[in-house]
């Protein structure tokens, strides 16, 4: 008698090749811990649910000439604004590196942004991307509760009234 499983396909090598050129071409904001997960151990499901994915992202269209400035950018994109920082790399090349943030959401409510480094700003900062005011920083922190320029989730009163911690809020902008 034979025991019926459910059999799960790996992710097939189209998959997989696909996924790759994908991440070359949007700037995601996937943790790549996972993502190398689902490329190496996950079923077809999983890497086409990261497919879908990363089609939503903004496209890197083309590399910048020169290394963009340090800062909190934002590129609106299917209908919502993704976020991006833009820093110095202390380790390695001292080149500009950027990092796509995405919202992560406690059992509490609050909310935190989570940065997640994807490349070298030139390549991977997505063309049309803006660089943002103290002021809209401050919107933006007042309207999800964190901080926009390190993501920490605004606890004190008066971090919560500013829409921004006090350490960023007395940072050049
Ligand atoms: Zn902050």
């Amino acid at each position: 008698m034979s025991v019926s499983t459910i059999t799960t396909k790996p992710a097939s090598e189209k998959q997989v090749k696909f996924a790759k050129s994908l991440l070359e071409q949007r700037a995601h904001n996937f943790d790549p811990e996972y993502i190398e997960s689902v490329l190496t151990k996950g079923s077809t499901k999983s890497a086409s649910m990261l497919i879908d994915a990363l089609l939503k992202m903004p496209k890197v269209v083309k590399p910048a000439k020169d290394e963009p400035a340090d800062g909190i950018y934002k590129v609106p994109a299917n209908g919502t604004v993704h976020i991006y920082k833009v820093y110095k790399m202390v380790h390695g090349s001292g080149r500009q590196g950027v990092k796509s943030m995405s919202v992560k959401y406690h059992d509490d409510g609050t909310k935190e942004g989570v940065f997640t480094y994807i490349g070298l700003a030139v390549k991977y900062l997505p063309e049309g991307a803006e660089k943002m005011g103290k002021e809209e920083a401050i919107a933006y922190g007042k309207m999800y509760g964190f901080c926009v320029r390190c993501g920490a989730t605004l606890t004190d009163e008066k971090s919560i009234a500013r829409g921004m911690g006090k350490w960023c809020s007395d940072q050049q902008w």
